[in-house]
């Protein structure tokens, strides 16, 4: 989701009846993004968590920019010479704090009383989202050979907050792949010799968890439906592409596999393909095995057949446009393959009651959705033609009444489903106790 688009930040509840602020943060290689959350139990029971602010910090040469949009729809964007993940944020929370900001709810860095982190891979050592401790910690490291672009950036989000807000900051690790832990032994096991897992952990993990799991209980929510109750299939349509097969609230198959590489066809990774494909075309175009790879992850796709854009929403303007073959191909390509798994998921969890639209794709462009639902009538799924029109970037039912397999778009919010669990490691986790009394300001004082 692109951070800075959204502009549903809520504003109708008042924050003296909040109970902790939630520095939600996404630490990549070159990119911090954050988002300011303020939330307590109540809140999230009536779905009125309020945004204060949102942002990203860029790396750029020797420093850094900083964009940041506030509650109150103003933006501001500065540049801070240091390319240090901990100093860029000292010079956040410098300026969060101060009045220019216009945050008036933290007048001081111990008016953030949490930290919650996105963690992308947690193995199959972390099945839920865990309040951080030197334990944890060490777990998020021994998985970076599952994901060693990811978890020491996110190892290092971790550090910086500890010392900009000093020790006692309660920090949670939420990770990516926590949602796909019910997946059976059947479902994760890949067909190859068994101590290839037990050696090397080859199995599927999935990713996108936190999108899967809060479409999932706002769907709850939306359809009146009990956890048990919920048989969905959740497709997450982004830049990175991701299908869920949720059974009885819990996942039980995703498209996702020990990489994000495997599954829907995405903006420029492949997905599925023959896995002999990748030695022929090592051996054919003279590349390593780590080239190929990065060729399936960064060169394929939307853009690897358009041969234009990984982009939907250009290809789909360069298609009423001009109409260009492989435009169309790339196209027809993505929606074949996201109505594959459908089709696939429906078999696995003998039929389900809807099917979610959710990530930049999903939210916003009818035309996808509804050829990616086009021939799915057999399956009692039928769109509402205008209300599928009318649906951009909002939740709203786009199926008709009588369809047997309904269709939802439910926009995703991970960033919300970090500050939310955050609030909840800590209220069931040693620190409760402190709930009540914030931090006090001089212990978290920024360096
Ligand atoms: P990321 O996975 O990086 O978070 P997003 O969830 O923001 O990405 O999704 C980005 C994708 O959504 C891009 O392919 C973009 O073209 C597509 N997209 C955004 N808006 C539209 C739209 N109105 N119509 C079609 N595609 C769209």
């Amino acid at each position: 989701m692109a951070v800075l688009e959204t502009t549903d930040l809520v504003d109708d509840l008042s924050l003296d009846e909040l109970l902790m602020n939630v520095l939600v943060l996404n630490a990549g290689s070159s990119s911090l993004k954050f988002q300011l959350i303020a939330t307590d139990r109540d809140a999230i029971a009536a779905n009125k968590d309020v945004r204060l602010c949102r942002g990203q910090i860029d790396r750029f040469g020797g420093e850094v920019l900083i964009v940041v949009l506030v509650r109150d729809g103003s933006r501001k964007k500065f540049s801070v010479s240091t390319r240090d993940m901990q100093a860029s944020l000292e010079h956040l929370m410098r300026w969060i704090t101060s009045d220019a900001s216009g945050i008036h709810e933290i007048q001081a860095v111990g008016d953030v009383h949490a930290v919650g982190h996105r963690v992308v891979h947690g193995g199959e050592l972390f099945g839920e989202s865990k309040l951080i401790n030197d334990e944890v910690l060490k777990g998020i490291e021994d998985c970076i050979e599952l994901a060693p672009l990811h978890n020491p950036n996110n190892i290092k989000g971790i550090l910086a907050a500890r010392q900009v807000f000093g020790p006692n900051l309660p920090q949670v690790a939420v990770f990516d792949t926590s949602f796909h832990h019910s997946i059976p032994e059947h479902a994760y096991l890949y067909a190859v010799p068994y101590h290839l897992y037990r050696r090397h952990h080859i199995r599927r993990y999935g990713f996108h968890g936190t999108s899967h799991r809060y479409v999932t209980e706002r769907y709850q929510m939306l359809a009146g439906v009990s956890t048990e109750q919920t048989n969905i299939i959740t497709l997450h349509l982004g830049n990175g592409c991701s299908a869920a097969a949720i059974r009885g609230g819990s996942s039980i198959d995703t498209s996702m596999g020990m990489t994000p590489l495997e599954g829907l066809v995405m903006g420029t990774r492949s997905g599925d393909i023959d896995p002999a494909i990748v030695s022929l075309i090592a051996t054919k175009e003279g590349l390593s095995a780590g080239e190929t790879e990065a060729l399936l992850n960064t060169q394929s796709g939307l853009l690897g057949i358009s041969g234009l854009t990984n982009d939907m929403r250009v290809l789909l303007q360069e298609q009423a446009k001009h109409d260009d073959r492989r435009v169309r191909l790339a196209i027809e390509v993505f929606c074949y393959r996201a109505r594959k798994y459908i089709g696939a998921f429906l078999a696995c969890m003998g039929g389900a009651d809807a099917v979610v639209f959710t990530g930049g794709i999903g939210e916003n462009s009818p035309e996808i959705r509804a050829r990616i639902c086009h021939g799915l009538e057999w399956a009692g799924l039928r769109l509402d033609d205008n209300r599928n029109k009318q649906t951009v970037g909002l939740e709203s039912q786009i199926s008709t009444h009588d369809s047997r397999l309904h269709a939802f778009v439910i926009p995703t919010d991970e960033e919300l489903l970090i500050a939310r669990d955050t609030v909840r490691c800590i209220l069931a986790g040693p620190c409760s106790s402190q709930l009540g009394r914030p931090p006090k300001v001089e212990e978290l004082r920024v360096h």
